[in-house]
């Protein structure tokens, strides 16, 4: 099947359908709600039912420009353009989804974004076996490693109450879809009274309704921090600091696996977790896929092509990493 890497998304124009394309088109494959991927006007898409709820949620879409919207459940097969796509689960937010393009005799499988250990609240990721894989490679360096699940829960919920205990008020960062619901929950979990940020706390509602448990937390603009964790957006975490609120703060992030992390965003515990997939678990997963041809997406995309060709496989980076990957600013 012929992949054409574009700017815009990736485009397969022997089934004329794009994959995360980021500005309007016919059809596109919408892999998870993260807006850098969520956005546009379509006219058809394709995506979980959570994807493209939050999509819709997200987006104010005028009445007479509504898309068609074909919501692909996990392992269900839908039929199009005389080819077979079937969705899988990619752990990275809730309703991310690979996409297998099964096209004559070969099977394609795209990532969006993904990561392979499992989530803090989530579904676990399928490897599904393919011959070409496209594959994301935000931390594909091997001084990327995170924490297992298990781990990261830990860290979180010992660094709240110690500073609890302290008389402190623990704040962690966390993106508002997908870290910032996981965090949270892992706090409910404990039992931890925990604040949280509106712009996290607008999409509890959608890891409720996917039965999660967010039991015990109120809205932070309460005000109150007295006794609370708190979990706030990047955004907000300048507004604290300036406040002269006694904090303290925990980055939880693939970024927080460098130390300087520490003083880039001023805090005090780095607790390396992450959405996205670190250095082993890429590699695990392009070995498991059994996939001959990979191409390589997003993050460090050279360094890491270049080193599956070194392991026999046929590997490229079609899309040079963006300066904004380079500077490791986008979200992860
Ligand atoms: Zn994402």
């Amino acid at each position: 099947m012929q992949v054409d890497f574009r700017p815009r998304g990736i485009h397969l124009p022997d089934i004329d359908l794009w994959l995360d394309c980021t500005e309007d088109c016919w059809n596109t494959w919408m892999s998870h709600a993260h807006s850098d991927h969520a956005h546009g006007l379509h006219g058809r898409i394709f995506g979980t039912p959570e994807t493209l709820g939050i999509y819709r949620e997200r987006v104010p879409i005028p009445p007479d420009e509504c898309p068609e919207c074909t919501e692909m459940p996990f392992g269900q097969e839908v039929e199009y353009h005389d080819v077979r796509l079937t969705a899988f689960p990619a752990s990275h937010i809730l309703g991310a989804a690979q996409l297998l393009i099964e096209y004559k005799e070969e099977r394609l499988i795209y990532t969006g974004d993904i990561k392979l250990r499992d989530p803090l609240c989530g579904v676990s990721t399928d490897v599904v076996a393919c011959d070409r894989l496209i594959v994301e490679s935000t931390f594909g360096l091997p001084i990327y490693r995170f924490l297992t699940r298990e781990q990261a829960r830990d860290r979180i919920t010992a660094f709240a109450r110690e500073c609890l205990a302290e008389g402190v008020t623990p704040v962690f960062v966390g993106y508002p879809l997908g870290r910032g619901q996981e965090i949270v929950h892992v706090l409910c979990d404990d039992g931890i009274p925990t604040a949280v940020h509106g712009s996290i706390a607008r999409f509890i509602p959608w890891y409720q309704r996917a039965g999660y448990r967010f039991d015990g937390w109120e809205p932070y603009e309460n005000r109150a921090t007295d006794g609370r964790a708190l979990v706030v957006v990047p955004d907000f975490r300048n507004y604290l600091q300036a406040s002269g609120k006694n904090i303290r703060i925990a980055y939880v992030s693939g970024w927080a696996a460098l130390d300087n992390a520490r003083t880039r965003v001023g805090a005090e515990a780095l607790i390396p977790y992450s959405d996205h997939a670190d250095f082993d678990e890429l590699l695990k997963l392009v070995d498991r896929s059994g996939a001959r041809e990979v191409d390589v997406v997003h993050g460090y995309t050279e360094p890491f092509a270049r080193l599956l060709r070194e392991r026999g496989l046929n590997a490229r980076a079609p899309m040079p990493q963006t300066a904004r990957e380079a500077a490791g600013e986008q979200e992860g």
